[in-house]
């Protein structure tokens, strides 16, 4: 598998990258007539996205306008706004005990007091209705025979339920949420944003990410790589053009959320730090070293694209899965009975204007070609995405753990859900869903990975709007 040796090679290179970042000159921003820092951020950003058959200004106008201000909504909701996590996990690549001691990085747990009972008492693994039956199914797993006292209905539920193995559709390394170590934390109290987590630590995990599973060859050196045989992005590009669709979108994938976190740190950056008082907000210049076209050699740009092609993805998946939250029996369970039914309504809006989205991705396009190849290539592709959430672990930065974590997990949901349509196709509209389930924690990870890049896309049109002022 990918990570493994590789992985540790890669730490014992960490002080060739400290070298280099001591080393590295600071960026010169170009000054330019009226409108160019605008432009050289944005101009590329614009139009067709590869791959696909949509425009960035569509996914604006839907965005910025219909999509944002509800997900906005639904994440402060008591459903959304708990996740159960482990952030005690040790790194399984190499041995790392240098968690960061940056004030901002730390992350306060919610004392289970605050977690409303509905969600605290069940651990509910899955939506209500749907509990009883995985609780009854477990148990006769458990006792390793199907219980003759159960309505012949549900012998038949529970075999079709222990046929069915969670973990070979499952596109991440989720965490155990009855270990001693998860703890739930509110969402809300520990936004996304600059934490000063950066240099060899960070970038050992993005080059663990890249390097190692992101199917590319170790002599194909990424664009602005350190050293020899940085070619501009030549061989990369070309690279990139020649592979598979397939490994192409994972690796624009991974850029898209790469994209997605450096705009919420330069959107939400620490402007002033004073004994009185701290103030968080857009800092342009930090924006501008990682997206302008000029200071990043045009990678900017294609950045900006990818994050487009992750909106695409995860769109896709959400009106994919609008069956599955449409049956009557899905609660999002809180127990506040009246405010649930409210904020599942809100969902189904979010859904459908999703759904009502015109040029959506055509997913049909994977794992389309020979059989066996499409089979092997899929498991590949969600091996890879395995370890990528395995790495979060090695992520020093707790805060940055939290939501490169549920990000993950968020972004896995979306491929197992694209990934499982013929499934979620035959489910039932009444009655459990046998074939297709997803947990709780699956179900806020989605919704808040979509918010993340959601408000990606919305900090993107502020960023334009200062720029053109400057
Ligand atoms: P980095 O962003 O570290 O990038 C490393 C190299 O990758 C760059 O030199 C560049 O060549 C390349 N690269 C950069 N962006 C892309 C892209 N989109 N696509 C392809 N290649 C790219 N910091 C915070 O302040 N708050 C957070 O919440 C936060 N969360 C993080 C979560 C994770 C999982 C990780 C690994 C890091 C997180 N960080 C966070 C750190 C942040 O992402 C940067 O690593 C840090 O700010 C240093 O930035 P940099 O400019 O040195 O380049």
């Amino acid at each position: 598998m990918a990570a493994g040796s590789g992985l540790r090679a890669l730490h014992l290179a960490a002080p060739f990258l400290l070298l280099f970042v001591l080393l590295r000159p600071p960026p010169v921003l170009p000054r330019g007539p009226p409108g160019a820092a605008e432009r050289r951020c944005f101009c590329q950003v614009t139009g067709y996205l590869d791959d696909c058959t949509c425009d960035v200004e569509t996914i604006d106008a839907l965005n910025n306008y219909e999509l944002f201000p509800r997900l906005n909504e639904l994440l402060q909701s008591d459903y959304f706004r708990y996740y159960k996590v482990n952030l005690k996990k040790p790194c399984p690549f190499w041995n790392d005990n240098s968690h960061c001691g940056i004030r901002d990085c730390a992350v306060k747990p919610c004392p289970s007091n605050e977690v409303p009972d509905g969600i605290r008492s069940g651990s509910y693994k899955y939506s209500e209705e749907a509990n009883n039956l995985a609780e009854e199914c477990e148990e006769a797993e458990r006792l390793g025979a199907v219980d003759g006292s159960l309505s012949e209905e549900t012998q038949e539920a529970v075999l079709r339920w222990t046929q069915h193995d969670d973990s070979s559709d499952s596109f991440c390394e989720a965490d155990d949420i009855h270990s001693p170590d998860a703890e739930y934390v509110d969402l809300l109290l520990n936004p996304e944003r600059y934490t000063g987590y950066k240099g060899p630590d960070a970038w050992k995990i993005w080059n663990s990410i890249y390097e190692e599973n992101c199917f590319k060859p170790q002599t194909v050196k990424r664009p602005l790589a350190s050293g020899r045989g940085d070619d501009g992005g030549h061989t990369f590009y070309s690279w990139l053009k020649g592979v598979c669709v397939e490994k192409r979108a994972f690796y624009r994938l991974i850029s898209g959320l790469h994209a997605s976190i450096n705009i919420h740190l330069s959107a939400r950056y620490l402007l002033q730090d004073t004994w009185s008082e701290k103030k968080w907000g857009p800092n342009v210049t930090e924006f501008q070293q990682r997206f302008d076209e000029v200071v990043t050699r045009g990678e900017g740009p294609r950045r900006l694209k990818n994050l487009y092609f992750l909106y695409l993805i995860e769109l896709r998946a959400l009106s994919k899965a609008l069956p599955f939250f449409e049956r009557p029996g899905f609660q999002l369970y809180t127990g506040n009975k009246i405010h649930d039914a409210e904020i599942k309504n809100l969902l189904l809006e979010i859904l459908h204007l999703a759904k009502s989205f015109p040029l959506h991705f055509d997913e049909n396009s994977f794992f389309a070609g020979n059989k066996k190849e499409a089979a092997k290539l899929k498991e590949e592709f969600r091996l890879h995405f395995k370890n990528i959430s395995k790495i979060m672990d090695c992520v020093g930065c707790f805060k940055c753990r939290l939501w490169g974590k549920l990000q993950t997990q968020g972004l896995g949901t979306a491929l197992k859900i694209l990934f499982s349509e013929n499934l979620i196709e035959k489910i039932p509209e009444s009655g459990p869903s046998y074939g297709f389930q997803l947990t709780r924690q699956e179900i806020v990870a989605l919704f808040n990975a979509f918010g993340r890049i959601s408000t990606s896309v919305k900090e993107l049109e502020n960023f334009r709007t200062i720029l053109r002022n400057m």
